[in-house]
């Protein structure tokens, strides 16, 4: 990312740039430093001018969000949510689209950017700058725009206005039109480690710190959303299912089931893959026999799990949890393939 503030700084920045990588992690952070810098009295991003305040407090008038939302607002624009927008990014600066998602709508409708939006757009960048400076344009997951909206985002593109820059941050790159990838200059993040993670929960007990990096690294903005609100993330309910599946008792796992059953097939798809990443890594932890600091935090016991898991069961467990996803994709009985991926579970926590 350094060559990225280079390029700003020899004056040699694209007026169109792609910040990718992925959810939850480094580029809506990035992209917001690259605007601060394009705004800042002394273009650096210096966080103590008026313009950086305003930045940092998403206020800026000449920095514009643009972000998929649910359809039903009153203008049926980006504008209907910014309130929210700026809301859920200041509390979580690594905000990913599951938390955004939670954030405004509880039913399990698809995010997008409607040629409204655009349209929208158009309309705000014919007026000039508020400030008569540099104007921003942040737009989040251009990778959710409606197809039909992606040709009006590339005339934008193509025919740069003065003093304007174009920031897109996208998770999904490959999911792209390549007219619009190959028009602006792209600049890639690393995945976050576990220092990040470390860093970020650098005042929470190490149990916890372990806990959030093996169950959300490397999505940072998953984790501090399961850290401040539990009751939204499913950590509790993830912990429910090991835990059953773990005991293997049918009526138990029954009534599980039931539960998971219920969800809304995006959340039940985030809990499984979740489920799959964190047994992975136990298994890690388990082999490299690192040391686990996280044992029993009231809602599930680490290290007994993970280190339940044997070589023979983690190949099982990867490949169980790797169909139900399939199964959910094809649209199989939901109650059916959670029985059969609890006990599978069961089987495979024993080595089998
Ligand atoms: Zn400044």
């Amino acid at each position: 990312m350094d060559q990225l503030f280079a390029a700003h700084a020899g004056k040699k920045l694209h007026h169109a740039n792609l910040i990718y990588g992925g959810a939850g992690e480094d580029p809506l952070p990035v992209g917001l430093k690259l605007a601060a810098t394009l705004l800042c009295e002394t273009k650096t991003a210096c966080g103590t001018c008026r313009n950086c305040k305003r930045v940092e407090k998403l206020e800026h008038p000449d920095l514009n969000f643009t972000f998929p939302f649910v359809s039903g607002g009153n203008t049926g624009t980006a504008d209907d949510f910014l309130k929210d927008f700026r809301k859920a990014l200041l509390k979580n600066p690594f905000l990913d689209p599951d938390s955004w998602q939670r954030q405004i709508t509880s039913k399990n409708q698809q995010l997008q950017i409607p040629v409204k939006e655009i349209q929208n757009l158009q309309q705000k960048l014919s007026l000039t700058a508020a400030e008569g400076g540099n104007r921003v344009l942040l737009i989040w997951m251009p990778e959710q725009i409606k197809t039909t909206a992606s040709n009006k985002l590339l005339k934008l593109i193509e025919e740069p206005l003065p003093n304007t820059f174009i920031i897109l941050v996208s998770h999904r790159k490959n999911k792209l039109l390549p007219t619009i990838v190959s028009r602006c200059a792209p600049w890639s993040c690393k995945p976050l480690d576990e220092s990040s993670f470390n860093q970020h929960f650098e005042n929470s007990p190490g149990q916890t710190k372990r806990l959030l990096s093996m169950v959300f690294a490397p999505n940072l903005g998953a984790a501090i959303t399961a850290y401040d609100d539990p009751e939204i993330t499913q950590i509790d309910r993830f912990a429910e299912w090991m835990r059953t599946c773990y005991k293997g008792v049918p009526v138990e796992i029954a009534s599980v089931v039931n539960t998971l059953a219920s969800l809304p097939k995006e959340s039940l798809k985030t809990l499984i893959y979740r489920s799959l990443h964190f047994l992975e890594r136990g298994f890690y932890h388990n082999v490299q026999n690192t040391p686990n600091g996280a044992t029993d935090l009231g809602v599930i016991n680490v290290q007994k799990l993970s280190g339940a898991v044997v070589p023979k069961g983690a190949s099982s467990i990867t490949r169980s949890l790797g169909d139900c996803l399939n199964d959910l994709e094809r649209n199989v009985h939901v109650k059916t393939t959670l029985t059969h991926t609890s006990f599978a579970l069961y089987s495979a926590f024993r080595g089998n």
